[in-house]
């Protein structure tokens, strides 16, 4: 009893601490044979933590590895001809530099938020019901679930023109926080209700108020929760029921799902895995997770409800824009019917991205341009709920920093993907999907244009 107790002890003790990844390293290894990509798959079965989920050949594949492993490491990529190169010298050192407010931030507040800085979940959920109170009538909190420890998957409704849209509304969804350790999500989910409810440009204004809008910063509470607690990298969620004690010093790694690959649609075909030990654990079962029943459960009710358009998806992070399907690549994207359509919208989106600061996005699906991935929100949105104009968009950036984006960078991601919202919305009109309104000053240049025209031809 006593050795219990002391177990006991030493464990409650250990999981005060948040988890140090000091002197951790994270390497760039390109493997480049069908052998290196076993080789690695290896030292991922063994519990090093992939920051690349799912490896090619040819393709980056970052890793971290502890300092107790770096022998280890070093050894193996020689014997097997791998040529590792160092990108993050101490993992520890940009956690730290992380959680520092930005200095250098432009002021942009909306109540007690500034993106100065990355928030924690109770910050982010007082911050929705301040909302509530800063714009009555407009703003409406929702709950759309819960988790496996019980926290709530908390978003709101933005609805400009209540009572006033007849009986087949404009609907567009944005999924945050899905994987915890990818704060910039939440914090440019966050960003989009700011625009939506202050901006002065009539485009956004235009794309707040023609649709009724769910937003779910944190998707995956448990997880986000835990990344400010205990450990910076957790990627699934925090369910314990399938844990396996694995071959790493990283004892809890056996535990929680991957959100992203759990849900009913093509569940665990390809880029997923049946390993607990694996940040892509797709858990046992298709849609075993609460957190993606309350996802799916609530799509499929929204859709009940109007015209229920977009659906956008935020992660970290490589710089993409990803079109369902996530398992085809080549001539079988098409099983996607509007393709063609999701690509060109996307791809006008991202040149308007490029053109705010000069970031570089790319443009496809995730197996042309990343990897094969099955079970993810977003194809499920497109795939069963069949919802038009579905994405996920990956963050910066493309590995500098990855998961552990500064604070500094915070707005100027956020700006480039409003102007690339923006942008992604007047293509889909153009393209008919939906006829709305055009802002007055749209109408405005283009009357002006006719009648100059019209002069110009007499
Ligand atoms: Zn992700």
């Amino acid at each position: 009893m006593l050795f219990k107790t002391l177990i006991f002890f030493c464990f409650a003790g250990a999981s005060l601490a948040y988890r140090s990844y000091e002197n951790y390293k994270v390497y760039n290894v390109v493997p480049t044979s069908e052998i290196h990509i076993q080789m690695l798959g290896d030292l991922k079965k063994a519990g090093y933590d992939f920051w690349t989920d799912i490896l090619t050949i040819g393709g980056n594949a970052r890793v971290m590895v502890a300092p107790e492993q770096e022998q280890e490491f070093a050894n193996y990529a020689l014997s097997v001809g791998l040529k590792p190169n160092v990108t993050i010298s101490n993992v520890q050192a940009l956690i730290n530099s992380q959680l520092q407010p930005a200095t250098n931030a432009r002021s942009s507040t909306l109540g007690s938020f500034s993106w100065d800085r990355y928030y924690s979940l109770a910050q982010i959920h007082s911050w929705l019901d301040e909302l509530v109170t800063l714009y009555p009538g407009v703003v409406t909190t929702m709950v759309i679930g819960t988790s496996f420890e019980g926290r709530e998957l908390k978003g709101i409704v933005i609805d400009f023109k209540k009572g006033e849209r007849g009986n087949n509304p404009l609907i567009g969804m944005i999924e945050g926080g899905i994987h915890s350790r990818e704060w910039i999500s939440p914090a440019t989910v966050t960003w989009i209700i700011k625009e939506f409810l202050t901006s002065d440009d009539p485009d956004v204004r235009f794309l707040a108020e023609t649709f009724i809008w769910h937003i779910v910063p944190v998707t995956n509470p448990d997880g986000y929760t835990y990344t400010f607690s205990e450990d910076r990298m957790w990627r699934k969620n925090r369910n314990p029921v399938n844990y396996v004690p694995c071959a790493t010093g990283n004892l809890d790694l056996g535990n929680g799902i991957d959100l992203n690959r759990n849900f009913n649609f093509l569940w665990m075909t390809t880029g997923a895995s049946s390993n607990p030990c694996t940040q892509t654990y797709a858990g046992p079962s298709p849609s075993s997770e609460l957190e993606a029943q309350a996802i799916s459960n609530y799509v499929l009710r929204l859709k009940e409800t109007g015209n229920f358009l977009y659906y956008f998806a935020f992660h970290s992070y490589s710089q993409m824009i990803l079109v369902p399907y996530s398992h085809v690549s080549g001539q079988n994207v098409l099983e996607a019917s509007n393709y063609a359509d999701m690509y060109e919208i996307a791809i006008r989106g991202a040149e308007k991205l490029t053109a705010r600061h000069g970031t570089q996005y790319q443009v496809g699906t995730s197996a042309d341009i990343l990897y094969e991935v099955s079970g993810s929100s977003f194809d499920w949105v497109k795939g069963v709920a069949d919802i038009p104009i579905v994405y996920l968009f990956e963050l910066r950036d493309v590995g500098e920093f990855g998961f552990l984006l500064p604070s500094e960078q915070i707005i100027p991601n956020n700006e480039e993907i409003m102007d690339c919202l923006v942008e992604m919305d007047k293509t889909t009109r153009q393209l008919s999907y939906y006829s709305g309104t055009v802002p007055m000053y749209a109408s405005f240049i283009s009357l002006a244009t006719s009648i100059l025209f019209l002069i110009l031809m007499k």
